[in-house]
């Protein structure tokens, strides 16, 4: 029986994972979950899978909670709280799926506490990479990627010795605005941007999606998890979302990984790597007609991918930088303060007026995400006035 924890278990990928467990109960225990402010899923939450511990956000949320929690169930709030939980003794395996930076201080946790880390939280190796595989390596744990591409990508890297990879191939449906003139982009509203083709996701992977800054911080996820430089790594767009990406060889072989767009698929990879379990629900259809298609990616309408190389030449902070600039610019655009298309703008303002440092460890990380977020939000108010 192992102990399993999920943070940010309100999530779209938190209800996923907590979907996968359940129907395991021989195998797994739910010791822990966390939301940020969402009480009312975990109050639910709780009462289907008895946690020993739960971690919300702060006071206000611990307060509201307090009074309908069973006597046994342990309460912890805040960031350290989260710390606390992924590296509680009692747990074997972290799913970290916490949205944002916020989720580094915990991979941390969990990393240094050896842990086996199921990593939805791609911003945590975006952010924290080296720092993560450093730590990781340091202390025996493991980071088995959630994100359907890493997923793919670490499945098929099993055909094959790491030393004979040529390129890996990262696929991506192109989002809703694919076929969309670059010329209108900054009429796109927040509600179509909400809306993706293939994936049902929280808010902040959907407006990703939609800029295809999700891809751009996959090609950084990346390169840390699988140690290769962002040259060896191209993404092409794929809109069935059903080649989840892809390895090639030196002899030109190529590896992809099939099934039907389902986050439980790669979450239960994560669960039970190096095994497999039954699950049909990603089964591919084959008595029905259907056809993959692929086509490059316009770099002209979606500067995104080029930004995360130019972030990966720079290097020191500024896969921190990019990530930070992100965030506020997708909050921004959440609350209808900039343009879609603004999106881009930020980012790359940011970047051209942050100079990289050193980050090789979290406080210097914390201290480079703040700086960022802090010029990215006066690029925003320059945006605006
Ligand atoms: P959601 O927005 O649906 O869920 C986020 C979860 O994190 C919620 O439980 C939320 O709590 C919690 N949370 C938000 N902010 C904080 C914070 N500051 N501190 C602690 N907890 C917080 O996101 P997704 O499930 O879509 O995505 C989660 C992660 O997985 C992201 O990093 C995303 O990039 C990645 N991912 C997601 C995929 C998907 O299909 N959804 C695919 C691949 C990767 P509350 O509800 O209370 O706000
Ligand atoms: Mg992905």
């Amino acid at each position: 029986m192992k102990n399993i924890v999920v943070l940010g278990s309100s999530g779209s990928i938190g209800k996923n994972a907590l979907w996968v467990i359940s129907r395991f109960p021989e195998e797994f225990n739910i010791f822990g979950l966390s939301v940020h402010s969402d009480t009312e899923t975990l109050l639910s939450q709780i009462k289907n899978h008895n946690p020993d511990i739960v971690c919300v956000a702060d006071d206000k949320q611990a307060r509201h909670i307090k009074s309908s929690l069973p006597k046994d169930t342990k309460l912890l709030q805040g960031a350290k709280g989260l710390e606390d939980l992924a590296s509680h003794p009692h747990v074997d395996i972290v799913l970290n799926a916490v949205s944002g930076f916020a989720g580094l201080r915990s991979t941390l946790a969990a990393a240094r506490a050896g842990k086996r880390i199921a990593l939805a939280n791609k911003e945590s190796m975006v952010a924290g990479g080296e720092l993560v595989k450093k730590i990781a390596a340091e202390y025996g744990a493991e980071i088995i990627p959630v994100d359907s591409e890493h997923s793919a990508i670490f499945q098929c890297l099993k055909s094959g010795r790491d030393m004979d990879v040529r390129r890996l191939i990262l696929t991506s449906s192109g989002g809703p605005f694919r076929e969309y003139p670059a010329e209108k982009f900054s009429e796109i509203s927040v509600e179509q941007a909400l809306n993706h083709p293939t994936w049902n996701m929280g808010k902040k992977i959907t407006i990703d999606s939609a800029t295809m800054m999700n891809k751009a911080l996959e090609v950084i996820e990346a390169v840390f998890l699988f140690d290769l430089p962002h040259q060896k790594i191209d993404v092409v767009i794929h809109p069935q979302s059903i080649v989840h990406s892809m390895v090639e060889f030196i002899d030109g072989s190529i590896i992809a990984q099939l099934s039907k767009p389902d986050m439980c698929l790669p979450i239960q990879y994560a669960l039970f790597y190096p095994q497999r379990r039954e699950m049909d629900r990603a089964d591919l259809d084959f008595e029905n007609r259907f056809s993959l298609d692929f086509q490059p990616i316009d770099n002209q309408k979606f500067p995104s991918v080029n930004l995360a190389r130019e972030t990966l030449n720079l290097g020191k902070s500024a896969p921190v930088v990019f990530n930070a600039a992100n965030e506020a610019a997708v909050d921004a655009f959440l609350m209808e303060k900039i343009k879609f298309n603004d999106i881009f703008r930020v980012v790359e303002k940011t970047l051209n007026n942050s100079e990289p440092e050193y980050v090789d460890n979290i406080d210097a990380i914390m201290e480079a995400d703040k700086k960022g977020r802090k010029i990215a939000e006066e690029i925003i108010n320059g945006l605006r006035s």
